[in-house]
């Protein structure tokens, strides 16, 4: 290896790029409890899974196997996002928190799109492509959804359609320019493209739109259209797959520090950018290997972990696709309108609920004013403005370092930086004018 080593920033070579995906299944310490059919109950197969996802990604949803093979081509792309991405030292941060614990944060804030989103847009991208799909259909709310698979459909040459929450249309067009840019075609939803939009559209006009209902509009532009699959930014178990190239890096980074982290933190909204970060290394706290404490951070506005039911529920509103066992605020719960519009989700990935039930994950709500709070604090320390997501886990951080320095205790407390907050300085203006909800 010849990376330079130094505490402030770790840097990884592109050969140390991951070359295969960890799967959390093959270490679940019980099987994740299988999708159930709506109508009957009885657990869904692949087959059933045929008209929205690709073969080659069913595959990866239901695989027991412990490592997926990242293709050379993937891995290219990869270079694209800025991977390897560094892990950085918060010093600036830690000196102003006069903390003897060191904070470590991993920058997945670096891709063109500005989240850890494009690591698994990049990989349903390229294997729809292999699989012959040509057009991909997927939902958005403020739109980093949207931008890294309009990414990756430029990349591997796929039209790509975006059903965006009309009220993000209307108020966040920039994202939607990243996606047009792109060459991604984007409808605000409820829209008039799909038999569900067009019937809220005459129930309720000028229906503000919602993530559950953006899902249900474009699964059925995807069941209905010729060569065309959709596709899930969060919540499946091959979405949480695609992102462990992020706790993979980690583990090689915090190797090369000779360190262990006490904590891993992240925020939390369908649990992909958090599940990335921390699977591998869950997968050796299953293994008695390492006791590092894992904290899921969730806005107290909508409280799936901390607040809802381990239960089977739907995936969207609609109620278009299978159940889930999953933690849940029931299909049909209509979240606050906060700015960190990545964790407005009803539920949660189905294998972080399960590593919560069983313990091994501590989740965690913060409220909105305290994360941003805690988001300018780090911005002046470390410089970098973070997304009103990435907030709630450094909320989580500083808390601990507080923690620490009380007892007195050095403790190594790393958290995933998800994505930086450039397209959403409304959140900003909002919270240093004082006009921020303190109740949220
Ligand atoms: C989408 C998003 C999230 C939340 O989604 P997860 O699937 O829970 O990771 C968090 N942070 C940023 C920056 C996001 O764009």
């Amino acid at each position: 290896m010849t990376s330079h080593v130094d505490d402030m920033r770790v840097q990884l070579d592109i050969e140390d790029i991951p070359n295969r995906w960890y799967n959390i299944a093959a270490d679940l310490p019980e099987p994740l409890p299988p999708p159930l059919n709506p109508g009957t109950r009885e657990p869904i197969g692949p087959e059933d899974l045929k008209a929205i996802f690709p073969m080659n990604l069913i595959a990866q949803e239901v695989s027991q196997d412990r490592y997926i093979d990242i293709p050379q081509e993937v891995r290219d792309a990869y270079v694209l996002l800025g991977r390897p991405s560094p892990l950085q030292r918060a010093k600036r941060l830690e000196a102003a928190l006069k903390t003897p614990a060191k904070i470590f944060f991993k920058r997945e804030d670096l891709s063109p799109c500005g989240s850890h989103k494009p690591n698994t847009a990049i990989a349903q991208a390229y294997f729809n492509m292999k699989a012959g799909t040509e057009n991909l259909t997927t939902e958005t709310g403020a739109g980093q959804w949207g931008s890294a698979l309009s990414l990756a459909c430029s990349i591997f040459d796929l039209n790509c359609t975006v059903f965006m929450v009309r009220i993000s249309y209307d108020q966040k067009p920039y994202r939607r320019y990243v996606m047009e840019t792109y060459g991604a075609k984007v409808f605000p939803s409820p829209s008039n493209e799909t038999e569900y939009g067009k019937r809220l559209n005459k129930e309720s006009p000028g229906h503000p739109g919602s993530l559950g209902v953006a899902i249900s509009e474009a699964i059925e532009t995807a069941v209905h259209g010729k060569n065309s699959k959709y596709s899930l930014g969060s919540v499946a178990n091959h979405v949480m797959l695609h992102q462990t190239v992020i706790g993979q890096e980690v583990m090689k980074q915090m190797r090369m520090l000779d360190l262990k982290p006490d904590y891993m933190i992240g925020c939390v909204g369908g649990g992909s950018n958090f599940a990335g970060f921390t699977f591998p290394m869950i997968g050796e706290k299953l293994k008695g290997k390492v006791d590092t404490e894992f904290v899921a951070v969730e806005p107290t506005s909508v409280p799936s972990l901390t607040g809802g039911k381990y239960e089977y529920d739907f995936g969207d509103t609609a109620g278009m696709t299978p159940l889930f066992k999953m933690y849940t605020l029931g299909h049909e719960f209509v979240p606050s309108p906060i700015h960190a519009g990545g964790l407005r989700y009803h539920g949660m990935a189905p294998t972080v609920s399960l590593l919560t039930k069983l313990g091994v994950i501590k989740p965690v709500a913060f409220r909105q004013k305290d994360t941003f709070a805690a988001g300018v604090m780090f911005a002046k320390a470390e410089g970098i403005i973070p997304a009103p997501e990435t907030n709630h886990a450094i909320k989580a951080a500083i808390d601990l370092a507080i923690q620490a320095k009380e007892k007195k205790e050095e403790k190594i407390i790393v958290f995933n930086f998800s994505g930086h907050g450039l397209l959403d300085l409304g959140g900003y203006s909002n919270y240093l004018s004082g006009k921020m909800n303190s109740s949220a």
